[in-house]
């Protein structure tokens, strides 16, 4: 009898890239040039939560708000459904097959959540980079941000978050030989040049 699958997407025809690293790491940023460069749906789900907070009637705005701010992990519920529309809304409508997933997943019960349930990951992209790069950045980030967590008292709960709870999980992809790191100190440029490289041999 063939082993049935129980997730929602079949991971050989969609594919997920998980784009992680510490807060202002340059996810985002790198995410956009891969989405130009090698036809790949960009899911931030720290946008989405942000998007959500944001809309009308939403059920889950003023707690996405209390955690945003505290820098902590939003119940993957939320986020977990977030994307899986996002990701079904550009397969039925765009035919998309290939999804940047950044800033997710952020805490262990995610990833295997995530993965058992929605579809198994190709690998991870890990940007790594100090914490005091990193901390330049957000703040420089956020004299024009309006993100409600770009201060410095938000900053240092989310590098906190990061280390306790988001670095395990990058350990964890690394220990099963998930991981493509690059070094995130560079310019934007210089680290898309890596980037490039991994997606070239990917793809
Ligand atoms: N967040 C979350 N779950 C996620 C992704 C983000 O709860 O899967 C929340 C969390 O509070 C985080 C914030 O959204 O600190 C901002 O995340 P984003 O990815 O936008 O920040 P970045 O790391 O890119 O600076
Ligand atoms: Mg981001």
């Amino acid at each position: 009898m063939a082993t049935e699958t129980t997730t929602t997407f079949d991971s050989n025809e969609i594919f997920v890239v998980f784009v992680l690293g510490g807060p202002g790491s340059g996810k985002g940023t790198q995410c956009a040039y891969i989405k130009r460069d090698y036809d790949f749906v960009h899911l931030s789900a720290g946008d989405l939560l942000r998007e959500e907070q944001h809309r009308p009637g939403s059920e889950y705005g003023e707690l996405i708000n209390n955690y945003i701010r505290e820098g902590e992990i939003v119940p993957m519920e939320v986020t977990i459904l977030l994307l899986e529309k996002a990701m079904k809304e550009s397969r039925d409508t765009e035919n998309k097959t290939r999804f940047l997933i950044d800033g997710f997943p952020r805490k262990m019960d995610q990833a295997i959540k995530f993965e058992s349930t929605v579809v198994e990951s190709q690998f991870t992209l890990y940007f790594e980079a100090s914490e005091e790069t990193l901390r330049k950045r957000l703040l420089k980030r956020g004299e024009s941000s309006g993100r409600i967590d770009d201060n410095s008292e938000s900053i240092k709960k989310r590098f906190k978050t990061f280390e306790e709870t988001s670095y395990p999980v990058i350990e964890d992809f690394m220990a099963r030989g998930k991981v493509r790191k690059i070094d995130a100190e560079q310019s934007i440029e210089e680290v898309f040049e890596e980037v490039k490289k991994i997606f070239e041999t990917a793809f």
